[in-house]
């Protein structure tokens, strides 16, 4: 299938190029972005000239920050394209919502993407998990917004979500494993003076279930998960990569470079089965931390 990226930024350059480059499914036909491009790829600036210059290209890829994302896609569900998006699928659940109804009326395949659900050990981790009284849950999901997001001031911006950008990892994880859902019932928001989203938050659900997400930790990161149930103590580590029942270690592998070959074979068949996978889960949990949260203001933050 010959496919469109749109935004080529960090996360294009990482991730969705290698991971398209690697499978012989996709061609990639395009780019689409201000200044970034990919080598031997015809680079447009613009999303109608691309849209019409390559009427052969049936799906379109977004990886922009989400506040810009809509008209993109919106664009490409009009000229008749496919499209997958990265996460968070939007800055708001309600144009999330638009989408998803123009893609069903024009026979379209939209998937709203979780990576970190394609981490290694989250399958076996929601089949260990299958049936079980959850006893308390708890995520710890700590890292360098300076080493992850260099210089990316969007991520502090209305619709960038601040530390929610890689919270929502955590919680599209929690939402997959968890054998019946649970609701956000209070947060703390810890939010710089210069900044209008969180740098880090605390959030508590349903269910004993709590989330620590700080983006000020140097040295050593930490995406861990971790629940007790009666039959044993369940840690997903690594992002979901690995997976330890009761201390011994019985899935997983150290890389995430899996994660977007994953996303890539899954949206191919998506398409070829004229199917859609929009699942605002993790996401509703974020919108609900905001409209919740108790907002404390804290030290000014400089890239
Ligand atoms: P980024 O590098 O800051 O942005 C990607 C590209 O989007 C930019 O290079 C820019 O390209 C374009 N862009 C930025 N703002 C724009 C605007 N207002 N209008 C139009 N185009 C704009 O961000 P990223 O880190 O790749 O993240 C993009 C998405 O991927 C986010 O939703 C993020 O959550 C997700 N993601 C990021 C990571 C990561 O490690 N960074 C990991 C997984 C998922 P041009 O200047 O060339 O237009």
């Amino acid at each position: 299938m010959k496919i469109a990226l749109v935004g080529i930024g960090k996360i294009a350059q990482d991730q969705h190029v290698p991971a398209i480059s690697a499978s012989p499914d996709w061609t990639l036909c395009a780019t689409v972005s201000r200044a970034g491009s990919v080598p031997g790829i015809p680079a447009f600036t613009d999303m109608a000239q691309m849209l019409a210059a390559c009427p052969d290209v049936g799906v379109v890829s977004l990886c922009l920050p989400p506040a810009p994302r809509f008209a993109y896609a919106e664009a490409a569900l009009r000229a008749g394209r496919h499209v997958m998006l990265e996460k968070p699928p939007g800055a708001t659940l309600a144009e999330v919502h638009a989408l998803a109804d123009l893609a069903q009326a024009n026979g379209l395949t939209l998937f709203t993407t979780w990576h970190s659900r394609m981490a290694h050990a989250v399958q076996p981790a929601k089949a260990w998990l299958a049936g079980q009284t959850i006893t308390r849950a708890r995520i710890i999901w700590r890292e360098d917004v300076r080493k992850w997001h260099p210089g990316q001031e969007w991520v502090f911006e209305p619709g960038g979500m601040g530390v929610f950008d890689p919270g929502i990892n955590a919680l599209s994880i929690l939402t997959e494993i968890l054998p019946a859902p649970v609701h956000l019932m209070g947060a703390e928001l810890d939010c710089p003076a210069n900044c209008q989203t969180p740098i880090a938050a605390r959030l508590t659900f349903s269910g004993n279930v709590t989330a620590d997400f700080d983006w000020r930790q140097t040295g050593p990161q930490t995406w861990d998960i971790e629940v007790e149930t009666p039959a044993g103590h369940l840690a997903l580590r690594m992002g979901g990569n690995r997976l330890m029942i009761d201390g011994v270690e019985i899935a997983g592998e150290n890389s995430i470079m899996g994660e977007y070959p994953a996303l890539y074979a899954r949206m191919g068949e998506l398409v070829a089965r004229g199917q859609s996978e929009i699942d605002l889960a993790p996401m509703i949990h974020v919108a609900d931390a905001m409209t919740l949260g108790r907002r404390l203001v804290t030290d000014p933050f400089h890239f």
